[in-house]
């Protein structure tokens, strides 16, 4: 799969550090980008929909996406399996947009191997007392639950030097403004530009 006008920008973070948020924002601004939903065998919590939040599948027809190679790149994250459908993913493309990856470490990683393109950006809280307490304020898990997740998130932030940017979701607004500019920023690279004439005109 070649990425040839739209940006792949894949946006990691710990539980509870406000990706969530900071990512429907983005969507919300910009038309220019499209989210890709991912697949899971996850059970969808009180508040999500089957097809809006993710595609929620059994592990057996997860293992039949894998077996077809289907998926873009997949991980088992906190004990449930997540992937990237493929075909999801070139839908975006085909209407013209940039796509958005929300994806764990180890999904990112992958697709960094396999792909020589893409904007990498790490969201993270404060502090893993900040952490704790969004996840317990949020009441979408169960207390083992949390602690897993916790636990997990000791684990993902070592990988915030693999990323091109670091945002610390210390203030909501600010840490919006910070991703919305990463996003400006990135298409206002030099390397966009194939000749003088799309940018202005020359005498
Ligand atoms: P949650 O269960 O809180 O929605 O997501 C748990 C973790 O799974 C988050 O770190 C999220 O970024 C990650 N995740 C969601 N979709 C995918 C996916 O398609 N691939 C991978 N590798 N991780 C995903």
């Amino acid at each position: 799969m070649r990425f040839t006008k739209g940006k792949l920008f894949v946006v990691s973070a710990p539980s509870g550090a406000g990706k969530t948020t900071l990512c429907s924002r983005l969507l919300g601004r910009f038309e220019t980008i499209g989210y890709s939903i991912s697949y899971t065998t996850r059970t969808p919590r009180h508040d999500e929909t089957d097809t809006e939040d993710y595609y929620f599948v059994s592990e057996e027809e997860f293992k039949s996406m894998l077996e077809n190679d289907e998926l873009l790149e997949w991980a088992c994250v906190h004990g449930n399996y997540y992937g990237t459908s493929k075909k999801r993913v070139e839908e975006i493309l085909e209407t013209g947009r940039d796509v958005l990856l929300d994806i764990d470490p180890k999904g990112a990683r992958q697709l960094r191997e396999k792909l020589d393109y893409g904007i990498y950006i790490f969201i993270t809280a404060p502090s893993m007392e900040d952490l704790r307490k969004r996840l317990i304020n949020r009441r979408t898990e169960s207390e083992e639950i949390m602690n897993v997740r916790l636990t997990n998130a000791r684990e993902e932030i070592m990988h915030y030097g693999e990323y091109d940017y670091v945002i610390v979701n210390r203030e909501i607004n600010k840490a919006t403004n910070e991703l919305e500019s990463i996003y400006i920023a990135e298409h206002l690279r030099s390397d966009n530009i194939k000749s003088l004439e799309d940018i202005m005109e020359v005498d």
